[in-house]
């Protein structure tokens, strides 16, 4: 495609491609009618193992389908099956795009096409990226992060998985939790603590980990809301060439940071809220069901919704436009804040609306169905930084304010745990 197209044109380009493919939403907007078709508000998926897999495979086929016309990378060079436009080409895309039927949206696809696939651009070797990147984007391969464990979450920096080098390989041995998507995953991208002797930060090392080999056990959690999306992996013995190292031997932080701020930023979120789990469209359509507009309460906490939820849009697009390097710096931390600080006063605007009706199933078409946003909210608050840590982010690297007072400055090894 021509790289001096503009947005106008590429748009229409892109509408009557997205005509042929796809069908157009009924669903949003003033096109939304209250009691028609499915209400979806959950944040979380809550199916069995082959809906899920079925469920992913349906959205990987999607983007694929995409990468025919290079739209699922559209500011991506044309080497890796991109477009080569700018981030307004992309914008304007994502918003065509959501006229139409999605396919739906998995935590895993983003992983793998969002926060792995632009880790591995932005710290792989050039070997690394002629082998995974093209197939990240198209999720050809998914891969899981494979960061947290159960005495590492916000102190991810304090992690104990090792790996130790044995000729042209590394034996890994300890344990993972909370990964993704890790039993759809065929690759993971792995943090290990690779010199104990150092201080935390120094000494891991970040690697693209096959997840089918020997040694590598995977095991789903059951979850509050029902389904079972993320995992404890375990790793025994379990050794990976050094040619899939990412970065150098001691930069895993750097690399875990920049797959982190990837995750943060939100700056490509629509403006609507939509991403995860409800919508404001589905929030007033809710009220005024339950015919509670003209409680002054009620009316309180709606407006606040609305305006966090404009506030939340415009800092995404002043995000967007300052965004010049492509790599998310620490003001991502205030996007995540913004979006998790939105679903929770959703959750509570909700539950004043509908009260008993979001525990007992009545049977009332849009009323219900709420309870799985409410069930789920929570974890985003928890995963990819916790609110705390980012409000910690934001003072520190962001206002200048003193950091926290450390007692781990040592070597790692030292460190009571
Ligand atoms: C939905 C979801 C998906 C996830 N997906 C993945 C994944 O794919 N891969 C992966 O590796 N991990 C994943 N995680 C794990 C996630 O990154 C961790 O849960 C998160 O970093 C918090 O760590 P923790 O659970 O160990 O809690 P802890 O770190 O033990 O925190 C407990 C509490 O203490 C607070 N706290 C901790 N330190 C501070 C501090 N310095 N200042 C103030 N408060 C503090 C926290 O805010 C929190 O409230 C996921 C988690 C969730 C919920």
């Amino acid at each position: 495609m021509d790289t001096d197209i503009s947005v106008d044109e590429f748009v229409a380009d892109a509408r009557v491609w997205l005509d042929e493919n796809a069908e157009r939403r009924t669903d949003r907007g003033s096109d939304f009618v209250w009691g028609e078709g499915e209400f979806d508000v959950a944040v979380f998926h809550n199916m069995n193992y082959e809906e899920e897999q079925a469920y992913i495979g349906g959205i990987s086929d999607w983007l694929k389908k995409k990468a025919e016309r290079g739209y699922h990378a559209i500011t991506r060079p044309p080497a890796v099956g991109g477009l080569g436009l700018s981030r307004a080409h992309q914008r304007a895309y994502g918003r065509l795009e959501r006229e139409y039927v999605s396919p739906g949206r998995h935590e895993l696809i983003g992983v793998t096409a969002g926060l792995i696939a632009s880790t591995v651009e932005a710290m792989g070797s050039e070997g690394l990226k002629d082998r995974f990147l093209a197939d990240l984007l198209r999720t050809d391969i998914l891969a899981c992060q494979l960061f947290s464990e159960p005495g590492a979450g916000s102190d991810l920096a304090g992690l104990a998985c090792r790996a130790e080098r044995d000729g042209d390989e590394w034996v890994i041995n300890g344990q993972k939790v909370w990964s993704s998507g890790a039993q759809f995953s065929q690759w993971g991208e792995l943090i290990v603590r690779t010199d104990p002797d150092v201080a935390k930060h120094k000494g891991l090392t970040a690697f693209m980990m096959p997840m089918d080999i020997p040694g590598v056990e995977v095991r789903p959690i059951h979850q509050m809301s029902g389904g079972s999306s993320f995992c404890e992996v375990f790793f025994t013995d379990a050794r990976v060439p050094d040619d899939l190292r990412i970065g150098d031997v001691g930069a895993g932080w750097m690399v875990a940071m920049t797959t982190l701020g990837f995750e943060r930023d939100h700056s490509e979120t629509g403006s609507d809220g939509s991403s995860s789990g409800g919508n404001w469209t589905k929030l007033l359509a809710t009220a005024q069901y339950a015919d509670v507009l003209d409680d002054p309460v009620i009316r309180d906490l709606m407006t606040r919704q609305y305006i966090s939820g404009r506030v939340e849009s415009l800092t995404n697009r002043r995000a967007a436009d300052l965004a010049k390097s492509g790599t998310p710096g620490p003001e991502g931390s205030l996007g995540k804040l913004l979006w998790t600080e939105g679903m929770r006063t959703m959750t509570e605007t909700v539950a004043a609306i509908l009260g008993p009706k979001l525990l007992a199933d009545t049977g009332e078409w849009g009323t219900f169905e709420w309870g799985e946003h409410v069930l789920g909210a929570p974890g985003y608050r928890i995963a990819g930084g916790s609110d705390e840590v980012q409000r910690n982010i934001i003072g520190e690297r962001v206002l200048g304010l003193p950091r926290e007072p450390r007692a781990d400055t040592g070597a790692w090894k030292d460190i009571p745990r």
